[in-house]
């Protein structure tokens, strides 16, 4: 990226912030039936995505129509899109979607933001299954330590969130041991500030908040720095 990245990076976010500000740069998720964003502001870009609660077998998927969202320059992920064992439809239904969205990321080298609830070993799979080293964003993190290894394992990155607000005391340690270089900061569909998790955040890995928007502005760019 060419401009200086704004100090703040809200990696996952359904909302764009209250109020405007330009330290902080979103990336705002729009569903592919969402009307295709007209304005073009530097501190907003896209994820483009079929969510597991949205596919079903009665409303096959355009995916000519969804290939050339993805080809939009300010859409930088695709998703949010992935496995969900509690809600939507069964995951034989999710997997081949979440697998041709897979495919489409590594065809157009785009890294996927990823939604997993209870359904971490067939995420690990498919990821192997399809063989695709394009990054992988596990967004809003709140499972077990194990989960983490085996996610950190797989080399995916992983994105905290609002859980950070609230006292949990093993989602914390997981959050202040994981490696700097595979962390990401959400507000998701929270009105919280990203600000506010910054803070948190900082706080839980006992370094400052400029610390940490370094930290995130080098894994922002060991991403994007080639694409965007
Ligand atoms: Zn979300």
């Amino acid at each position: 990226m060419a401009n200086k990245l704004p100090f703040y990076i809200d990696i996952h976010a359904h909302h764009l912030p209250a109020t405007p500000s330009n330290d902080v740069l979103t990336v705002l998720n729009r569903l592919p039936l969402d009307p295709m964003p007209i304005t073009s502001n530097s501190n907003v870009y896209y994820s483009v995505g079929w969510h597991p609660w949205w596919v079903n077998e009665q409303s096959p998927i355009d995916w000519d129509n969804f290939a050339f969202q993805l080809q939009q320059s300010n859409t930088i992920l695709v998703g949010e899109c992935g496995l969900d064992h509690l809600r939507g439809a069964p995951l034989t239904i999710q997997i081949p979607i979440f697998e041709q969205q897979i495919r489409l990321a590594q065809k157009y080298q785009k890294p996927i933001i990823v939604h997993c609830v209870r359904a971490w070993s067939e995420l690990i799979s498919l990821r192997r299954s399809t063989q695709n080293t394009i990054p992988m964003i596990i967004h809003g993190f709140v499972a077990k330590p194990t989960v983490l290894q085996m996610l950190l394992s797989a080399n995916c990155h992983v994105s905290f969130g609002t859980a950070l607000l609230r006292s949990n005391p093993v989602l914390h340690h997981s959050f202040r041991t994981m490696p700097a270089n595979k962390l990401f900061l959400e507000t998701d569909d929270s009105q919280i500030p990203i600000q506010e998790i910054y803070q948190a955040a900082a706080a839980i890995r006992k370094i400052s908040v400029e610390e940490l928007s370094n930290i995130l502005h080098k894994n922002w760019n060991s991403l994007f720095c080639n694409s965007i």
